[in-house]
């Protein structure tokens, strides 16, 4: 990244206020002094093995073999990983911890989709949304614990940012998951011939091993936060989830889901290289940068351009536009039109992803009619372009889109208006 995009993504001061988009606050340090090593890569294993004493091969490939258990096998006990030798697990769990976010509260909803309430180990509270249907499972991971930015129909736009969600604390979303689900592979891993090692490591006989995994099949990073304005972590935590000898889900099953970070953009097709959502929701100058006050930085042809750009876009892999729903605000035909002919100007390969409007209290604004839902599909439908109306899930424990916020954030009407309009100072 130049450092001229760097100073423009960081730092966005309003004057005369606190600054609405800090540098993240770097997490609190375990009190027993372990390390956890959920979010790490391979090599970074291997440099924490390194530091602690052991000699490069070593470091090299016990790193290789915690990581496979870490996150291949959702293993929680270094007892548990049963080809390391028996006198070397004691050593990693005086050193080193193997955590998950703490679950405050589960939920499921009457349309069977589950929300949990997740607090990091430094009593930051954020959610994460499980949405099963018949042919997958997608689970809605959050990247940072409130937003900066305050789309207006967005109830998670109404919390200050708190702070970015590590790259454990990310991928601690989807290990969590696995766990409940209980969707970790089992079996015997002698078949994996990741063992050659140590003579007093405990033999795997059996050779019954079976991935698992049916049903947690997608991920989109839809939950709180703009995933691009925490990039770093996000990128790191998804290469672990991406990793064929950990998580194993392809990229092709992950969508990032962002509000329009055009500098963030191009690294995040060449760096992650997931599929690519992007929440228009609005086709003028004058209603996005109202109701996505982020289009104020940087409009909407920069961003259609940036998507025309970006790596991997092909029409076997359709960058996915999702646009809200908002009564008389973006929903007329004209605006139905007027999306059809920018996607074709940008020559996009497109489907445009129809959300209608979670309402929450206090809200703005009112979801457009099933009637003008359904013509405003129509039109963009019958110009060639998929355009599904996405069913809301969850509502009634709000884990639907756009209504994630936890307890502990929640304000008065007054509170609300004032950080709006801080946040909206910081975009000019
Ligand atoms: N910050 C990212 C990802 C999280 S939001 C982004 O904005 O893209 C996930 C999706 O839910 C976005 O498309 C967002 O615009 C949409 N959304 C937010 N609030 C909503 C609401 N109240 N009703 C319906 N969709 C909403
Ligand atoms: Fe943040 Fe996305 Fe909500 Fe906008 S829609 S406020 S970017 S979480």
């Amino acid at each position: 990244m130049t450092p001229q995009i760097m100073t423009e993504i960081t730092a966005m001061p309003i004057p005369g206020h606190i600054d609405p988009v800090p540098v993240p606050r770097e997490v609190t340090p375990r009190a027993d002094g372990r390390v956890d090593l959920i979010g790490l890569s391979r090599t970074q294993i291997a440099a924490l093995f390194l530091e602690a004493g052991l000699d490069a091969k070593a470091a090299k490939l016990r790193a290789k073999q915690v990581f496979h258990w870490l996150y291949h096998r959702g293993v929680t006990e270094f007892e548990a990983m049963t080809d390391i030798a028996k006198t070397m697990r004691p050593w990693l769990a005086q050193r080193f911890v193997i955590g998950r976010p703490e679950v405050v509260e589960a939920q499921v909803s009457n349309d069977g989709t589950r929300k949990w309430l997740l607090r990091t180990a430094d009593a930051h509270d954020f959610e994460m949304v499980f949405i099963p249907d018949a042919t997958r499972g997608t689970l809605c991971v959050s990247s940072q614990v409130g937003c900066t930015l305050n789309c207006r129909f967005c109830h998670t736009g109404t919390m200050r940012l708190v702070r970015n969600l590590t790259p454990g604390e990310i991928v601690g979303q989807v290990m969590l998951a696995r766990d409940v689900l209980g969707e970790w592979p089992r079996g015997s891993m002698a078949a994996l011939d990741i063992h050659d090692d140590f003579d007093d490591a405990e033999d795997d006989e059996s050779s019954d091993y079976t991935p698992d995994g049916r049903l947690l099949t997608n991920i989109v990073m839809m939950g709180m936060g703009e995933p691009l304005y925490n990039f770093e972590h996000v990128r790191d935590a998804l290469k672990v989830v991406m990793d064929g000898d950990g998580l194993a889900l392809s990229k092709r099953r992950i969508t990032l889901s962002t509000s329009g970070v055009v500098p963030m953009m191009a690294r995040a097709g060449e760096e992650i290289g997931v599929n690519l959502a992007v929440s228009l929701h609005a086709v003028t100058k004058e209603v996005r940068d109202e109701i996505v006050p982020i289009n104020r930085k940087f409009g909407i042809e920069d961003l259609l351009q940036a998507c025309a750009d970006y790596p991997g876009a092909s029409n076997a892999r359709r960058i996915t536009f999702e646009y809200v729903m908002l009564k008389d605000k973006n929903d007329r035909d004209s605006d139905a039109h007027e999306l059809v002919r920018l996607l074709r100007h940008y020559g996009l390969p497109a489907k445009v992803n129809l959300i209608p409007f979670n309402p929450w209290p206090g809200a703005p604004y009112e979801c457009s009619t099933p009637e003008q839902i359904k013509r405003f599909a129509k039109i963009v439908f019958d110009a060639g372009i998929s355009a599904p109306v996405r069913t809301p899930r969850g509502r009634d424990i709000d884990a639907a889109c756009g209504q994630l916020k936890t307890a502990a954030e929640r304000k008065s009407r007054a509170e609300v208006d004032r950080l709006l309009e801080e946040k909206q100072a910081a975009l000019g």
